[in-house]
């Protein structure tokens, strides 16, 4: 298999022109689909910082922002040392996908910085990301990109960088930034968003179906910090999660996984091989086990041609950023396993860094059962818009969000550019 195939940015680009095909009237929009292919910018940028031994180091940053039809740029800025441009121009158009696909006026955006945080002393970290925003505040701000945490970037980083932001504008902006500490402005239920954004796209998904949770063989792959509290949602509605894995370790319990076990596990330094009970196999195994439900929430590229022929569940709900590679898609969508696709299944995050946004710019804010209701009426109406045009156009759950999400796009387009 050629890596081109694995590309991020090569398989977005795929399928939003598979979604751009499938669109009726697509004639209409023969212009915009060559504009939203690439990313209106891409900046990159090398910052000097004095590290604790006044020696200075230089860190290069990138950010990708890929449509501005309708502002601000959204998307989390992830600190890693592998930097990957494909995939800072991947997921800046999967942002603006995401965004759409549940109705919200952002638009795509990456930010990515070529170090690991764990090498850098505390006051190190606080200087890195100051610096980063003294030099690049003219492209950031509440109305035009708001950065929120990503891979190994944390609220309190995001609180620093938007008090270093307020402090060069001269006004108090916490909305320049989300996901950040409770004090400068993070939302009520923040915390809980992830998973539960999760749980609410595969309930209405079953409801439509005429099916419930309750019941249901559930198999997690690494799930993350979100998973517990998705493992959680799910006990209560008494799904049967039979296996679950971390990055660590992987567990069965053909009939019943009981998640207060596995918070022991978790916090013990045991080995699981203490917990005999459970029977241990490989990350990739767990894949291929027979389920009613598949949680892939680990990396990217865990579904390929070479085990799709394996797998046994019955619907795969996507955690991860594509876990199921486009190959493996078109097999599984012959198999006739219905995946709900990332874009949707993961919206919840963002969902609640724009009402933290909301909150932040009016300076009001919401208790938890509303930013809980508002999360809950927003997903279950773009899950059930996704499986209604999937019906529709005879297609998959993923197309369907494509098409809903883009047909968004090219109308702002249209309406602000006149093309
Ligand atoms: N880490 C998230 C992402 O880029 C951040 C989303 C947000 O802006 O809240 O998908």
């Amino acid at each position: 298999m050629s890596t081109k195939i694995n590309d991020p940015f090569n398989n977005a680009q795929k399928q939003i022109s598979l979604a751009y095909n499938l669109m009726k009237d697509k004639e209409n929009h023969k212009n915009k689909i060559d504009i939203i292919s690439n990313p209106k910018r891409i900046i990159e940028i090398s910052i000097p910082v004095k590290m604790d031994n006044w020696n200075v180091k230089i860190f290069t940053w990138y950010r990708s922002q890929h449509n501005d039809s309708r502002w601000p740029f959204k998307g989390g800025i992830r600190f890693h040392q592998d930097v990957n441009i494909s995939e800072v121009k991947a997921l800046s158009m999967w942002m603006s996908i995401k965004c759409s696909v549940i109705d919200l006026p952002l638009w795509g955006g990456k930010w990515w910085v070529i170090v690991n945080p764990k090498e850098l002393s505390e006051w190190e970290l606080e200087r890195l990301s100051r610096w980063y925003v003294r030099q690049l505040y003219k492209y950031i701000g509440p109305e035009q990109d708001v950065p929120a945490p990503d891979v190994n970037t944390t609220p309190q980083i995001m609180a620093w960088m938007m008090d270093e932001y307020s402090n060069l504008v001269w006004v108090y902006s916490p909305g320049s930034f989300t996901g950040k500490t409770l004090t400068s402005g993070w939302s009520k239920w923040r915390g809980e968003a992830t998973a539960q954004g999760w749980v609410y796209v595969l309930q209405e998904i079953l409801k439509l179906k005429k099916k419930k949770v309750k019941w249901k063989k559930i198999i997690i792959q690494w799930a993350g910090n979100a998973w517990l509290t998705m493992a959680k949602m799910l006990t209560e509605l008494w799904a049967k999660l039979i296996w679950i894995s971390d990055s660590r370790w992987w567990i069965y319990n053909e009939k019943w996984l009981v998640v207060n076990d596995i918070i022991t596990l978790k916090e013990s330094d045991k080995s699981v091989i203490e917990y005999s009970k459970w029977q241990i196999v490989t990350n990739a195994e767990i894949l291929e086990k027979a389920c009613d439900i598949l949680i892939p929430a680990a990396l990217e590229n865990q579904i390929t041609i070479s085990n799709v022929e394996n797998i046994k569940a019955k619907l795969i709900l996507e955690l991860a950023n594509w876990p199921v590679t486009p190959e493996a898609d078109e097999v599984l969508t012959s198999k006739k396993i219905q995946v709900i696709p990332d874009i949707l299944a993961n919206s919840g995050w963002v969902m609640v860094s724009y009402f933290e946004q909301v909150q932040n710019n009016a300076n009001y804010y919401w208790d938890e059962i509303e930013v809980n209701t508002k999360l809950k009426t927003k997903i279950e109406s773009a899950t059930r818009d996704v499986y209604n045009l999937a019906k529709e156009y005879s297609t998959t759950y993923r197309t369907a969000a494509y098409i809903i999400s883009m047909k968004r796009i090219f109308d702002a387009m249209s309406d602000r550019w006149n093309i």
